[in-house]
């Protein structure tokens, strides 16, 4: 098996039981060998970043990165998180 197919099964086995939150749709299928849309692999991407918005769905407040402009909750700013 490629290295890289690797990679991906097995960060596809980690997600298996990942609560369901946005882009993780998106990621599991980028990992399971789909071709994403731009808009969906940047999805997939925040979703990663943000460890599956383990810390709550709210904005990474990292202005610098170039995807942030399409980041899904860049207007919600960590201080709504809750708990
Ligand atoms: S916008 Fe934020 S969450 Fe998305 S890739 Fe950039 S740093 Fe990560």
């Amino acid at each position: 098996m490629k290295f890289e197919n690797k990679v991906k099964r097995d960060a596809l086995q980690r997600l298996e039981h990942a609560p369901k939150r946005k882009g993780l749709s998106q990621l599991k299928k980028y990992l399971s060998g789909e071709t994403l849309s731009p808009k969906d692999a940047i999805l997939a991407m925040c979703n990663t970043c943000c460890c599956n918005y383990a810390d709550g769905t709210v904005s990474c407040e990292l202005y610098a990165c170039p995807l942030f402009q399409f980041m899904p909750f860049k207007d919600k700013p960590q201080s709504e998180r809750s708990g």
